[in-house]
């Protein structure tokens, strides 16, 4: 299996270092608003790259954060920390915003077919490693004090920049007025902060109160849960220039050896090929896709269409053509269900080659979805092909063997009880179940959007309203 590893810029051969697991590390949000489409193509990559090992036969342990402090409105040390910004204005606790956007996150990449990590890590959890791996590299002379915290000295790491191959020196040189005149290079990073005036989350330290910089959380959790040296980290290509560089200079510091072999990182989505922004009013969530008719695998679709390391432009008109490929390519599959038509073993074997090997090539899921495509129009019908594509869809997670959506708009007895049972969950606070009965029901083809005192239902474009007492 080769895949493409940011550090050497090559598509590389994949070996684990310890014979068949992999230990991966996923960045994770930052669980102060709603996670955005883009961020979830993120994990929809990390989810690829799960499947696509397991297909191969490995077994995982993979961590993901919860960033829940400690990540600043700019990457670059600077501004409020997003958890106490959100708090503040929406009058909650951080630990409280925290965990209703962490359920929320759960709920969306559980919609989404998303395999969840075997670990989920919060950031908040694991203070005294961060305390401790800070205190290291102060022994060691990586960090130093300033008035508001202690700073990684870039100076001292000789490797900074490898994985963004900048050049730091430069940077030195027509560095623009710091706003931090403490520290020895613009680039040094905050490893600890102190605790400004009114800080909600802080904690004890060797440098009195305080909390973690964003980029030590990583570089803790992954020593303490995967080891010194593991096999894959992944992360937004946002990451590589400040994040990811940061946490090679911290574990490489502490560890003064490499400490992850593979850097995979995934590009970025665009809306009407600029960025999401919420000023833009374009910044769109799982929800506000389903509340217009598309269910969560109808944007999984989309997002497969097209590979990790491509920009993805994302219009509605892209999501509809998506939606009905998808509905399409299951009707296709279905076609085979149960078929009794001769084909050949060398025909299955050269579709499942093709499969693998797309797979296998740096994930190039939409060359394998392309396979699985002409495995689904093959004119021969036969249980063999059907069975195949059940196989291919452990990587894919389209649900491809879910019957195909018929959906006459009459609601019948089912439908219309499920509806109610849903609506039943709500009132008891049972989210996991309401959201469990949506997803049967968008399986079904029925999309549901809450309003005040009952709901809409939509199907085929058309729309219907049912009332609660
Ligand atoms: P955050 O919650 O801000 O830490 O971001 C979570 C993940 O979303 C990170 O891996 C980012 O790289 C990724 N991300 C943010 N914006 C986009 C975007 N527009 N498209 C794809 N990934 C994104
Ligand atoms: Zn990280």
């Amino acid at each position: 299996m080769k895949l493409y590893n940011t550090l050497t810029r090559s598509k590389d051969e994949f070996l684990p270092i310890e014979g068949d697991t992999v230990k991966i590390y996923t960045c994770g949000p930052t669980v102060y608003q709603y996670a955005h489409i883009g961020n979830l193509r993120a994990y929809l990559f990390m989810d690829s790259l799960r499947r696509a090992l397991s297909f191969n036969g490995y077994k995982l342990i993979h961590v993901m954060n919860i960033t829940d402090v400690g990540h600043l409105v700019s990457d670059a040390d600077e501004g409020e920390d997003k958890m106490e910004k959100s708090a503040r204005e929406q009058q909650r606790s951080p630990l409280e915003i925290a965990a209703y956007y962490t359920d929320v996150f759960m709920r969306d990449i559980g919609r989404l077919n998303i395999d969840i990590p075997e670990i989920i890590a919060k950031a908040t959890d694991n203070i005294e490693e961060m305390i401790d791996f800070v205190s290291k590299l102060v022994e060691k002379g990586y960090g130093y004090e300033t008035s508001d915290g202690i700073y990684f000295d870039i100076g001292k790491f000789s490797d900074y920049g490898k994985l963004s191959r900048m050049n730091f020196d430069k940077q030195q040189a027509g560095a623009r007025v710091e706003v931090n005149t403490e520290k020895r290079h613009p680039a040094d990073f905050a490893l600890w902060k102190k605790s400004e005036k009114n800080r909600l989350q802080q904690w004890e330290s060797p440098w009195g109160m305080g909390y973690p910089g964003w980029h030590i959380e990583c570089s803790a959790m992954g020593l303490k849960y995967l080891g010194e040296t593991f096999d894959i980290h992944t992360g937004g290509v946002d990451h590589i220039p400040i994040h990811h560089e940061n946490e090679i200079a911290q574990s490489e510091a502490l560890l003064d050896h490499k400490a992850v072999n593979f850097w995979l990182h995934s590009e970025f989505l665009l809306v009407d090929n600029g960025k999401m922004s919420k000023s833009l009013g374009n910044c769109y969530t799982l929800d506000d896709l389903e509340e217009r008719g598309y269910s969560p695998l109808a944007y999984r679709y989309f997002c497969l269409n097209a590979h990790y390391r491509s920009k993805l432009n994302f219009t509605f008109d892209g999501l509809d053509s998506a939606k009905t490929s998808l509905d399409n390519l299951i009707a296709a599959v279905h076609t085979h269900a149960g078929g009794k038509d001769e084909v050949d073993d060398s025909v299955i074997e050269g579709f499942r080659n093709e499969f693998v090997n797309a797979i296998n090539d740096d994930l190039n899921i939409p060359k394998a979805l392309g396979t699985v495509w002409s495995m689904a129009r093959y004119p021969s019908k036969s249980d063999k092909i059907f069975n195949l594509i059940l196989e291919t869809d452990k990587i894919l997670g389209l649900d491809l063997g879910n019957a195909p959506s018929i959906c006459s708009f009459e609601l019948d007895n089912e439908t219309e009880s499920l509806i109610y049972a849903r609506h039943k969950a709500r009132k008891a606070r049972n989210f996991a179940e309401a959201d469990s009965i949506r997803n049967t029901l968008s399986k079904k083809g029925i999309t549901l959007e809450d309003m005040p005192g009952g709901v809409k239902v939509i199907c085929d474009g058309k729309t219907r309203e049912i009332t609660f007492d």
